[in-house]
């Protein structure tokens, strides 16, 4: 592969804000009664730059997220809410390389990873890698915050208000939703990694914010 120029390189934080993009029904905990649910997610706050901070759809892969911590290796930490990582134009993935105990740094292929980035990319069409550098006792601190935060989430349904819009129709097709469910006061949250319908709550739940990042080498 070749080598891609280096045309950012910048301090990285790990930061969520909330995402919602659609409404549905569900099937309820008694057979045959649906549900009204929302899909949402954890999306990763990407710093750009000092001043500017771009915001994303694509959901973050809390497991991808915990594994880079402990292994080098190329992840999906953001990825396409269905979990196709073409769907979101960020099939390349993150080049994730461990250089000393105390840093973690993230490379990213801009042409890769297009989808993770604002159109147009404010370095400009040209090709090359984007890198983040992270100090690990924040990285792992801040994926522990992480992971408690979606789990306190995920254990209790959203009430209307906690729900700032929807990425298909923003503020506006919030309220109406709301307008035409009036006895419907809290929604469950059905997506939590980027893979529709296969149990990913379970996945979520079973993580334990306070295990030790097992430290190994990169996994061929
Ligand atoms: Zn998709």
């Amino acid at each position: 592969m070749q080598t891609q120029p280096l045309i950012a390189s910048l301090p990285g934080t790990l930061a969520i804000r909330w995402s919602s993009h659609m409404l549905e029904w569900i099937e309820g905990p008694v057979r045959d009664e649906k549900v009204l649910a929302i899909d949402a997610g954890a999306v990763l706050v990407v710093p750009l730059s000092e001043t500017d901070l771009d915001r994303r759809s694509d959901y973050l892969d809390i497991v991808e997220l915990w594994s880079s911590a402990e292994r080098p290796g190329r992840y999906h930490i953001v990825n396409c809410a269905c979990g196709i990582a073409y769907c979101g134009g960020v099939d390349g993935g993150i080049l994730v390389t461990h250089p000393d105990t105390a840093t973690v740094v993230w490379d990213i292929d801009v042409r890769e990873m297009h989808g993770m980035f604002p159109r147009p990319p404010p370095w400009g069409e040209q090709p090359g890698v984007v890198r983040l550098i992270f100090g690990r006792d924040a990285y792992e601190r801040s994926i522990r915050d992480i992971l408690r935060a979606m789990q306190a989430r995920a254990v209790r349904p959203l009430r209307w208000e906690e729900i700032e819009h929807l990425d298909m129709g923003g503020v506006s097709a919030l309220e109406s939703s709301r307008a035409s469910y009036p006895t419907c006061e809290v929604l469950p949250i059905i997506d939590w990694l980027p893979d529709w319908g296969s149990g990913n709550l379970e996945t979520l739940l079973a993580m334990d914010p306070d295990a030790p990042f097992v430290l190994g080498p990169r996994l061929s």
